[in-house]
């Protein structure tokens, strides 16, 4: 296993500057780098779990608090009616940093196209 620190720990240890949305004890919130749509977020947690697939049972309470923070950081950005989450799982799926995150992506019309082209 790569134990590197990936880029979001280094975020997270203050060594590379993000654009903070939110933060707790599990998860911090930041703003891509390279936004697909006007509403950009990822939600990550502070554990490194490289791939969704590599998550376990121990990591079910993290998971969890993801998807609720998911919700609340969609009604703090005002787009709770409208927005989509995208995990990428694996180098073939387009994930290019291996550090579990959500993409919440919003004010963007996303019925042109399908499931598989997500952004
Ligand atoms: P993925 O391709 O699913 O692994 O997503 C990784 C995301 O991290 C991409 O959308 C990148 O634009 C984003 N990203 C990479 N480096 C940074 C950074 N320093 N700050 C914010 N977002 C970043």
């Amino acid at each position: 296993m790569n134990t590197e620190p990936s880029i979001f720990e280094r975020i997270m240890a203050g060594d590379i500057p993000s654009e903070m949305v939110y933060e707790d004890d599990q998860a911090i919130v930041i703003r891509d780098i390279n936004p697909q749509a006007p509403i950009h977020l990822l939600i990550i947690p502070r554990i490194k779990i490289p791939r969704l697939v590599d998550a376990e049972q121990d990591h079910r309470e993290v998971l969890g608090h993801l998807m609720l923070l998911a919700g609340q950081m969609a009604e703090k950005m005002g787009c709770s009616d409208a927005f989509r989450l995208v995990v990428n799982n694996g180098a073939e799926a387009g994930q290019t940093v291996f550090h579990l995150h959500l993409h919440l992506l919003a004010q963007k019309r996303f019925d042109e196209g399908s499931l598989a082209s997500p952004f």
